[in-house]
């Protein structure tokens, strides 16, 4: 299998752009790339020397899950081997250090490398953008394009959802012109999406409406729902069940959408409209997708779902949750039972807060870890409200760096305050 994952994505390597190199890697799921580790470690036992096409793919795993101890050990093994570190292997590096939280290292890395082309540019670029740090990322640009290296498509899809992240919207909007009229480059619907999010989420409903309603390609789930996604934070009902219903009409079989506009009504306490939401969920038979976190402690990931007690130190766990929870209320936290779903009594939504999994992630970080390790969380969904306050407080009296990789970017909590700016 490690064999045929790593032809695929070469081969994307080759075709030239990050796009199809990060679509490619989206069809292997979790389980697929812990098992390419353990098929890569058999390899590794028993003597056989992995080349550039097997390195590639075994990053792309440690990336998709976060492991950043077995990518060093990885980056170790490049160097001890006397690999080669060519445009492939290099973007890989930069690009698994970027998705495991570590975007110094990308940098050291791209530093290093003795050619560079715009994939390598590109791939670093995307990193900072991820990282809420767009300012790199704008200046990464420029120098690209001085070093003679002309932008494509992929480079601007980096740039835009790095100022996306930082709500940098006028910027953004000169760079999408500057895409369209000097580079003459026709702007996909990644482009759009990028666009849509920064005028949505700077509160900008009705101009990313009119983008959407306007543009040359056909609206996806995605880009809709990056435009309910900021009525969320705007709270337009209005907008939000116009969205809803066009969102539906292509994807009705996502329960994701039915809970973004539940909880859209619950932050209005509209129960009726969360009603709605919960009975078209259920005639249609829709089960909201698990929440999950993990966490590498000493080069083994552990997962842990929302509620989760099936962890061996789960006993332990919930009691430096709750030993944590206690002493940042003690310090001024106070629970936002707002993103839980319905009206449900306080007490309940808050045990259902306490359970979110990167709490649980966290808490078992700070039981195996030694004081003062940085903690880097992954997850497969946005964080909620509640958890990223809750995460400011326990960096602040653990004194711990926690950096959360959620599914749109990366939130670096140090001291009581957030990488994000608390814009996200
Ligand atoms: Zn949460
Ligand atoms: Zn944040």
């Amino acid at each position: 299998m490690l064999l045929c994952i790593s032809a695929n994505i070469f081969n994307a390597a080759l075709s030239g752009t990050v796009i199809n190199f990060v679509n490619e890697i989206r069809y292997v799921n979790n389980n697929e790339h812990a098992m390419a580790m353990t098929i890569f470690d058999s390899m590794q036992n028993s003597g056989v020397v992995s080349d550039a096409m097997t390195m590639v793919s075994i990053l792309q795993s440690c990336a998709s899950l976060g492991a950043l101890q077995r990518g060093r050990n990885i980056h170790e093994k490049i160097w001890t081997t006397h690999l080669d570190i060519n445009v492939y292997i290099g973007a890989a590096l930069i690009n698994m250090y970027a998705r495991c939280g570590s975007i110094e290292d990308s940098q050291k890395v791209f530093d290093k490398m003795s050619e560079r082309d715009l994939i390598s540019w590109t791939t670093l670029i995307s990193g900072y953008g991820t990282h809420g740090l767009a300012k790199n990322a704008e200046s990464l640009f420029t120098q690209m394009i001085n070093s003679g290296i002309k932008p494509d498509g992929v480079a601007f899809v980096g740039i835009l959802s790095g100022f996306s992240h930082c709500g940098m919207v006028d910027i953004g909007q000169i760079y999408f012109n500057r895409m369209t009229e000097v580079y003459r480059i026709e702007p996909t619907l990644e482009h759009y999406s990028c666009l849509v999010d920064m005028l949505g989420r700077a509160g900008k409903l009705d101009e990313a409406e009119e983008v959407i309603r306007t543009m040359s390609v056909a609206p996806d789930s995605g880009i809709l729902g990056s435009l309910l996604n900021s009525c969320k934070i705007h709270l337009n009902v209005q907008v939000a069940e116009r969205v809803t219903e066009h969102i539906l009409s292509i994807d009705p079989e996502n329960a994701g959408w039915y809970v973004l506009m539940s909880n859209i009504y619950a932050t209005d306490q509209n129960w009726n409209g969360v009603a709605r939401m919960r009975v078209l969920m259920k005639e249609r038979k829709l089960i909201k997708p698990p929440g999950w976190s993990s966490i590498e402690i000493n080069g083994e990931i552990h997962s842990f779902l929302v509620f989760d007690r099936s962890h061996p130190d789960s006993t332990s766990i919930y009691h430096v949750m709750r030993d944590l929870e206690t002493r940042i209320q003690a310090e001024g936290y106070v629970p936002d039972t707002r993103c839980v779903l319905g009206n449900v009594a306080e007490d309940l939504k808050l045990d259902m807060l306490c359970g979110h999994s990167e709490r649980l992630a966290i808490a078992f970080g700070i039981l195996r870890t030694d004081e003062g390790e940085v903690l880097r969380i992954m997850k497969n969904l946005r964080v909620c409200l509640d958890c990223h306050t809750a995460t400011k407080f326990i960096s602040r009296i653990t004194g711990r760096e926690i950096i959360v990789r959620d599914s749109k970017r990366f939130h670096r909590f140090k001291n009581g305050s957030c990488s994000c700016g608390d814009y996200w």
